[in-house]
C-alpha cells in the first residue's frame, strides 16, 4: 500500500515537473498535454495489442489480396466503433504484378528441381497454411528461358566488373546473387542486372546474412531457417514511386496511364527469389574461377563464379493488369485548428503473414486508434486534426501512399504539420527514431517521457542502443564530436524504402519514422509471423504497445502545441554537416560552396532568433491566436520550401533538396548536388549548388520575418 502510494507520488512529482518544460507548449498547456498524455498513456494494453496482431497475421494478405481487402473493410469498422471520424476507404486502380506459376530446374550438370516452396515448421501451424505462396517477386516480367549460371555476389555494379575482370560474360545469363547485409534494396540489384544484359535474376538468402551463421534459426531463434524465401518487389520506385502508369498523378479509377513500356518504374527483367536449400545445389555446381574471399557465403562449399557448367531452365508466368488498391483514412477533427493536419500511417499489406511487417505495425496501429478514441469519448479532442491512414501496396512500390498523396498534395502542403510513419513496429528491443533534422529535438524529448520495458526511460535506452550501435559500426554518420546530445540523437538521414517517401520527397512535409528492432532473418517470408512474434520478436507485445503510446504522444504533442515545437537552428546545423560530408577528401576546387556556407550560417542565426522569440512567447503564458497562427503556418512552409519543383536532376518526381535516396533505398543528403559532385559533372553541381543557396536564402528570409516579435 504505500510502496502504491509512493509510486503514485513519484509518478505525479515527475509528470508534474516535467510539464514545465514541453517544447512548443506554455506553462499551462503543459500542464493540461501531461495530463491528456497520461490518460492516453493508460489506455494501450499488451493484450489487445496481441489480440489485433492475430487478427492480422491469422492469413496472407498480400497487396491486392482478397484477405488484404477484407482487413481494409475490418479496420474502417474498428475505427467507426472506436470513434473515428470521416472513416473512408479509397480506391486507386493501380498495375499489378501477380505470379500465375513459376518453376525452376537445373538441367545440367545434374538434374534437380527446385521446391521453390518453404517447408512447415511442426511447432508453428500457420506455416502449413495452403494459402502461402511460392516463391516470386513482385513486377518480375513472365518469360521461359534456358541459360547457365553465374554466381555475382550481392549483384552491385562493381561485382560485375569484377566478373568482367575474370572474363565472365553475363548477356542473356542467368545470374545468381544473394541479398545483402546491410541492407540493399532487391530492385537495384534488378536494374543493374537489367543493364548488364542479363535474363534472370535470382537472389537467395545466404545463412551468412540472416541464417544460421548468425545464430539459431527459427523455430528454434530468430533466424532465417534453411527454407526461408524472401519474397519483395523489384519495382524501379527509386525513380518514381507508386503506380508505374501514373508517374506523378493519382491512380484514381479512369485516370490516364501510359504504357506500360513506358513506365521507368517498371522493371524490363525476369526475376525470382529462392530460399538457400534451392540455391545451394546450383552453386555447389558452379565452375570457373573461385569466387573471391569476401564472395564465399556461409554454406559448407566453395563458391566459384561459374558461366558454363550449370544450366537451368526456368519459367516465370505472371498475371498483370490494373488491380484496385485500398487505402483506409479516418481522423479525428481538430477542436481548435481542424485544418492543420498531422498524418499518420501504417501500410496493411504483407508478403505473407507480416508478423513483423508490417502487422506489427498495423496492431500498434490499431491500439493507438482505439486510445485516440478512448480520449475522444472523454471529450478530449487533439486542437490540431489526426489524419489516419493504413496504406495499400507499400510492398510493391510504395503505392497506397504514393497515390494518396498525389492525390491530395495541394491540400497536405497547404495543411499538414508533419508525417508520422510506423512501417514495423518491433522485430526486438532497440529503438530507432528517424526525423527530418526540425523534428529532431522535439522526437527526444518526447522518449523522455515514455518508460521502455528495460525499466529505464526510453530516451535512455534509445540512448544506450545508439552509443552500443556507433561502437559497433553498425550506424554511421550522424556522428558528432560532441558526442551524443539530444539534438543529435535521432537519426536524420533519411533514404527511402517506406510510406514517408511521397510525404516527405514530393510533398514537403517533415516526417518521423518509428522503429524497434533486432535480430529478424525471417523478413518477407512464411516465417515472419505470430509464432515468431510470440517467440522472438516481441514475446509480451511490450515494444509494440510501447510504439503505440510512442506514436500517440507524438502524434499528440504535434497536434496539441501552441506553436509546433521546429527547431530550425538544428535544421541548419544538420545541412552544414550534410556539406562537410560530401566535401570531406574530396577535391572541390571545381565548385565554390562558400556562398552556401554563409547561407547556411545566416539560416542557423534565422533559427536561434525564431527559438528566443518562441520561447519568449511560450514563456510570457499569453499568446495571441492570429499570431500564433501566423507563426505556424510560416514554421509549415520551411519544409515546403526544400522543394524544387523541377525535382533532382534525372528524378523529377522527387522534389526536396536536402533528402532524397539512392537507388538502393540508402540515404542521399543533398541528392541533387551530392549525385553531380560524386560524377564530377561540375557544371549541374553549380547549378544545384545554386538551387540549394536560394532555398537556404528563402527559408532564412522566413525565419527572420517569423523571428520579429509582434
Ligand atoms: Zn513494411
Amino acid at each position: 500500500m504505500t510502496l502504491l502510494r509512493g509510486a503514485a507520488l513519484a509518478l505525479f512529482l515527475f509528470s508534474n515537473a516535467n510539464a514545465q518544460s514541453i517544447s512548443g507548449f506554455t506553462a499551462k498547456s503543459a500542464t493540461r498535454e501531461t495530463e491528456i498524455e497520461s490518460k492516453f498513456k493508460s489506455v494501450p494494453s499488451p493484450d489487445e495489442v496481441r489480440r489485433q496482431h492475430r487478427i492480422f497475421t491469422q492469413e496472407p494478405h498480400v497487396a491486392g489480396s482478397k484477405r488484404n481487402n477484407q482487413l481494409a473493410e475490418y479496420i474502417r469498422d474498428e475505427w467507426k466503433k472506436q470513434g473515428l471520424e470521416d472513416v473512408i476507404i479509397r480506391r486507386y486502380d493501380v498495375y499489378s504484378s501477380n505470379p500465375k506459376s513459376t518453376s525452376l530446374e537445373m538441367i545440367a550438370p545434374t538434374q534437380y528441381q527446385a521446391g521453390l516452396r518453404e517447408s512447415p515448421l511442426d511447432a508453428d501451424p500457420d506455416t502449413k497454411n495452403p494459402a502461402i505462396s511460392s516463391a516470386w517477386l513482385g513486377m518480375s516480367i513472365s518469360g521461359e528461358v534456358t541459360a547457365p549460371v553465374v554466381y555475382a555476389h550481392s549483384g552491385n555494379p562493381e561485382d560485375y566488373d569484377l566478373l568482367r575482370k575474370n572474363g565472365i560474360s553475363v548477356k542473356g545469363k542467368v545470374v545468381l546473387v544473394r541479398y545483402s547485409n546491410p541492407y540493399s534494396y532487391r530492385g537495384f540489384k534488378a536494374l543493374t542486372a537489367q543493364r548488364e544484359g542479363v535474363a534472370v535474376l535470382l537472389i537467395y538468402s545466404d545463412p551468412a546474412e540472416d541464417g544460421y551463421k548468425q545464430g539459431k534459426v527459427d523455430p528454434d531463434g530468430p533466424w532465417g531457417p534453411e527454407y526461408h524465401i524472401q519474397r519483395g518487389a523489384i519495382t524501379y520506385d527509386f525513380m518514381v514511386p507508386g503506380d508505374p502508369q501514373t508517374p506523378g498523378w493519382p491512380s484514381l479509377p479512369g485516370a490516364k496511364r501510359i504504357p506500360i513500356a513506358e513506365a521507368v518504374s517498371a522493371p524490363k527483367i525476369m526475376a525470382l527469389p529462392l530460399s538457400w536449400h534451392d540455391a545451394k545445389p546450383l552453386l555447389e555446381n558452379l565452375d570457373g574461377p573461385v569466387a573471391p574471399d569476401n564472395w564465399q557465403g556461409g554454406l559448407p562449399i566453395q563458391y566459384h563464379l561459374g558461366g558454363e557448367r550449370v544450366k537451368i531452365h526456368l519459367k516465370i508466368e505472371m498475371d498483370n493488369g490494373t488491380q484496385p488498391y485500398y487505402v483506409v483514412e479516418g481522423r479525428i477533427r481538430g477542436s481548435d485548428l481542424p485544418d492543420e493536419w498531422v498524418v499518420l500511417g501504417n501500410h496493411r499489406d504483407a508478403w505473407v503473414f507480416g508478423g513483423v511487417d508490417p502487422s506489427s505495425g498495423t496492431a500498434s496501429m490499431m491500439e493507438l486508434t482505439r486510445s485516440l478514441g478512448e480520449l475522444k469519448k472523454q471529450g478530449i479532442r487533439p486542437r490540431r486534426t489526426l489524419v489516419i491512414c493504413s496504406w495499400d501496396g507499400e510492398e510493391v512500390g510504395l503505392t497506397g501512399s504514393t497515390e494518396w498523396g498525389e492525390q491530395f498534395a495541394s491540400d497536405l502542403r497547404t495543411k499538414a504539420v508533419a508525417y508520422i510513419n510506423v512501417d514495423e513496429a518491433s522485430s526486438g528491443p532497440n529503438f530507432h527514431g528517424q526525423a527530418v533534422a526540425s523534428l529532431a529535438p522535439m522526437l527526444a524529448e518526447t522518449t523522455r517521457s515514455l518508460q521502455d520495458p528495460s525499466g529505464k526511460s526510453l530516451y535512455d535506452a534509445w540512448k544506450a542502443t545508439v552509443e552500443r550501435e556507433r561502437a559497433e559500426g553498425k550506424q554511421t554518420g550522424q556522428m558528432n564530436d560532441s558526442g551524443i546530445a539530444s539534438t543529435t540523437l535521432a537519426d536524420t538521414r533519411i533514404g527511402s524504402g517506406s510510406d514517408h517517401t511521397v510525404f516527405l520527397n514530393f510533398i514537403g512535409m517533415p516526417v518521423i519514422g518509428l522503429q524497434f528492432d533486432g535480430d529478424y532473418g525471417v523478413y518477407h517470408s512464411a516465417y515472419d509471423d505470430f509464432y515468431w512474434m510470440n517467440h522472438f520478436g516481441d514475446p509480451g507485445y511490450r515494444y509494440i504497445t510501447l510504439m503505440s503510446r510512442l506514436w500517440g504522444v507524438t502524434a499528440l504533442r504535434l497536434a496539441n502545441a501552441d506553436l509546433l515545437p521546429f527547431d530550425f537552428a538544428s535544421y541548419a546545423s544538420n545541412v552544414r554537416q550534410f556539406i562537410d560530408e560530401l566535401t570531406k577528401g574530396r577535391d572541390m576546387s571545381q565548385l565554390d560552396l562558400t556562398a552556401v556556407r554563409r547561407e547556411i550560417e545566416n539560416l542557423e542565426n534565422a533559427g536561434k532568433q525564431l527559438n528566443e522569440t518562441v520561447s519568449r512567447k511560450l514563456a510570457s503564458g499569453a499568446i495571441d491566436a492570429k499570431a500564433a497562427t501566423e507563426l505556424n503556418r510560416g514554421m509549415m512552409q520551411v519544409e515546403r520550401n526544400w522543394l524544387n519543383p523541377d525535382g533532382i536532376p534525372g528524378r523529377p518526381w522527387f522534389k526536396h533538396i536536402l533528402y532524397g535516396a539512392r537507388y538502393t533505398y540508402a540515404h542521399l543528403e543533398l541528392p541533387g548536388l551530392a549525385e553531380a559532385v560524386e560524377k564530377q559533372d561540375w557544371p549541374t553541381a553549380k547549378q544545384q549548388a545554386e538551387i540549394l543557396q536560394r532555398a537556404i536564402e528563402t527559408n532564412t528570409k522566413l525565419l527572420q520575418h517569423l523571428a520579429q516579435e509582434k
